[in-house]
This record gives C-alpha cells, structure tokens and sequence, in this order.
C-alpha cells in the first residue's frame, strides 16, 4: 500500500551543509520550503515522472523542474541528441543552424511570434521585453497584475497594494522606488481597474504584460472576456499587449494561451518549456517591434550564451516530442483527471477547496474560492497546504512547495500515476 516510512537522513545532512555555503542553502527561494515548512528533499537524479532523493527514495513528480519537463524527465530522445550535439561543443558563441531551427519552430507555433531573440532565462525575456515595450512607443509606464512574475528584475518587483490599482512600492529590499514608480499594478480579472489606469496615465503607459493563465499565485485562470478586454483597452490606448508565456507558452497548448484563447499579444515572452530543460528564454512577437532590437536596431540586449547549442539542441527535440498527434489531447486528459480528483477527495474528506486545469497546468487553493485572482487565492488555508504537501511528500508525491504554485503533468505521467496519486490524497486528506 502507500508507503508512510520515509527515510530522508542524506537529504538533511546535505541541506544541512548546504546552508553554510550558499543562502538558505538554495540556488532560489522556493526550493527552501520556508512556505510548507520542513526541509527539502535533495535530488539525487529525474527519468520520466519520477525524481529520486539521495536516500534512494521515489516520488510522483508533479514540479517538472517548474514547468520545462513536459516531455517527461531526461527523455530518452532529448537526451541522444544532446549527447550528439555535446560532441560538437558546448557553446559557440557565434551563428549556429540550430537558433534558425527552433526560430522557425517557435514563430510557427505562436501567433503572435514574427521574430524572436533568444536570452538564458525567463527573466531574461522579460527585461528584454520592457525596455523594447518602453523604446517602441516612447513611454516609460507599464501595467502588471497582482501575483503575476516576470521574474526577478527590478521593475517587476511589485506586489501590489490592497485591491486598490495601485502605483507600486518595491517588493524587495535594494530595488529603487525609481525603479518601480513607473509599474501599475491591477488585480487580474479586473478590466475596469485597467481602463481606470489607461484614463489616469494617458499617453504614459507602454503597455501591460500578464501572464495569460496565472500561475506564480496559484493556477488562476482568466475570466471569459477578460484578455479580449486587456486586447481592446491597448489598441485604444496605444500601448502594446505582452502574453508572458514562459509558463504557458507550449503548456497551455503548443501555441501557449494565445492559441487557446485566441487573443494575439503585440510580444511574447517564452522560457521553460522551449529549453527543454537546458537554461534559455526568448521574447518575440511583431516583426516592427522586433527590427528594433540591436544590431537590427537600437534597443540593446546582448548574452555571452544566449543561443546556446545545447539549449537549442534540448529545446528542437522537445518541441519536436510535443508535435506528435495527441500530445495534448493526452496531457489535458489525465490533468483533468487529477484536477477533478483531487477536488473530489477534498469535497469527500471534508475540506474547502477550489481548483482546476488547463492542459497540462494545474492547481488546487484550500479556499472555498472562487479565486479570480490573487486576493481571492490570498484566502487559502496555507497551514493546511503545509500539512498537505508535507503528507503527500512523504507518501510519494512531489508537489510544488507553495499554495502559491501551479502543477504541472508530462506526457511521461501515466493514467496509473494520477490513479495513485488519488489514493495517496485521500490518505493524506483524510487525515489533515
Ligand atoms: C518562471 C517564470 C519567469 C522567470 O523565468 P526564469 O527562467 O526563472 O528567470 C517569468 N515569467 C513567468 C510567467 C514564469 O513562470
């Protein structure tokens, strides 16, 4: 049956050395735990939908390295070409076939993508993306949503206020108010609060950039209307619209959640799932916008690695295994399976939950909700989600450390692993 004996001595005793040598013992936040409690597992190696610590235990992976093992773990096609394109070299920092490659592919899947500039990170895209938002239509000002991550630069840096849009104050300490004056914020969903920021700023804002499908607060889907609202309200005002697809984009559908919404942002920024486990990200979208990036034109933004032949290399192959008729068709059909379960064992075990899934992305909030946005996902029990992760971690199940993280599936997740999944669930639910 579920096995409830873990043994994670190696796991502590790493963690433990690790805490001298590098803060919190981490290479970013999240993977501290701080926010379930505990101590974190430490990887030992990842094959499919599993991960192994270093005391030899296995778990049910539903974390895929935060999003860019969607093909599962280490596939084995993923990693025959890489061991062919290693002997080749590790980086070249010149032209290569391989960015004409995956340039193709990824202006072919994404509506929005005319031209695209690859960097190393998802951040990466994203400060790229703001100063040619900024240069593009001479205004300095922009629009990001409460609970949305563009990852770790300076001007995305704001948590926002009360349900009130807001001007921003910065979220960390050492980011400039100069920095962050220039970012608005408004809770996602919410069209009026945009519109009342457009009629506050006329002329002044460049744009608003989101993530189409939230999933640094939780999964939170957009509201019907809301991102033709966010489409209408920027042509009207001038401004460009940017999809932050570095989650979606390849997740939500190939084409990200342009193609399933049928909305076309004006940019696009891309990571995770296009590196196919290797460090890259990309921004990209009108070639107009595009033919201002340097050299083509003035806007700097330049990258030792950017382009990287092994990342390009993991990133072609990956797109390529999610190109087989089905792929989608297969990952929405068992993260429905395990979203739908998931509230059905908290609706019979007796616990406050809402949740859901789109594709291969999901997310289960221990509030009645329903979570429009990140106010509403603010009112979880996250005592509860502690207690819950830490139960489903020692029965098997790697969850994403945060009530405030999506879940992710791979098409290496089998019908048997959500299956086991439900029952290790019901276990831990019953219990909480
Ligand atoms: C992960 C993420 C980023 C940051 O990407 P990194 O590669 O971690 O720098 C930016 N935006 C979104 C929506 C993300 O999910």
């Amino acid at each position: 049956m579920v096995n409830t004996t873990i043994k994670t001595t190696k796991s502590q005793e790493v963690f433990a050395a690790a805490q001298n040598l590098m803060p919190g013992g981490v290479s970013s936040p999240v993977r501290a735990f701080k926010s379930v409690g505990g101590q974190p597992i430490v990887f030992d190696r990842v094959k499919g939908a599993y991960i192994w610590d270093v005391d030899g235990n296995q778990y049910i992976d539903y974390v895929g390295t935060w999003g860019p093992a969607i093909c599962g773990h280490a596939h084995p096609e993923v990693i025959a070409a890489l061991h062919e394109a290693l002997e080749k070299g590790t980086s070249f920092g010149a032209p290569s076939v391989l960015e004409n490659v995956l340039a193709e592919m990824v202006i072919d899947a994404v509506p929005s993508i005319e031209m695209v500039r690859f960097v190393n990170s998802g951040t990466e895209a994203c400060m790229g993306v703001l100063r040619l938002m900024r240069a593009f239509t001479n205004r300095d000002k922009i629009i990001k949503f409460e609970g949305c991550y563009h990852g770790h630069a300076d001007a995305f840096l704001v948590k926002a206020g009360s349900g009130v849009a807001t001007l921003g104050l910065p979220d960390s300490p050492g980011v400039p108010k100069s920095s962050t004056s220039t970012t608005l914020t408004a809770p996602f969903n919410d069209l009026e609060a945009v519109k009342a920021l457009f009629e506050e700023n006329r002329n002044e804002i460049a744009g608003v950039i989101l993530e189409p499908v939230v999933g640094n607060a939780g999964f939170i889907a957009p509201d019907a209307g809301f991102l033709e609202g966010l489409r209408e309200l920027t042509h009207e005002y001038g401004a460009l619209l940017v999809f932050d697809e570095v989650m979606t984009g390849f997740r939500i559908a190939y084409g990200g959640a342009q193609e399933k919404f049928g909305v076309t942002p004006d940019l696009t920024t891309l990571g995770k799932v296009i590196g196919g486990g290797l460090p890259v990200g990309a921004y990209g979208g009108r070639r107009d916008i595009m033919s201002m990036v340097a050299p083509a034109g003035p806007v700097y933004q330049a990258g030792t690695l950017s382009g990287n032949p092994l990342a390009m290399t993991a990133g072609i192959k990956t797109l390529e295994l999610l190109q087989k008729p089905g792929s989608y068709e297969y990952l929405d059909r068992i993260t429905k399976k395990l979203a739908d379960g998931l509230l059905q064992v908290a609706k019979e075990t007796g616990h406050a939950a809402c949740g859901g899934q789109i594709s291969a992305m999901f997310g289960l909030f221990f509030t009645s909700g329903p979570v429009h946005n990140y106010e509403d996902a603010k009112k979880s029990d996250t005592a509860k989600f502690g207690r819950f992760h830490r139960g489903m971690l020692e029965r098997g199940v790697y969850l994403a450390p945060s009530q405030f993280e999506a879940g992710f599936t791979s098409l290496a997740h089998t019908e048997e692993d959500i299956q086991q999944t439900l029952v290790v669930a019901r276990d831990v639910m019953s219990s909480l």
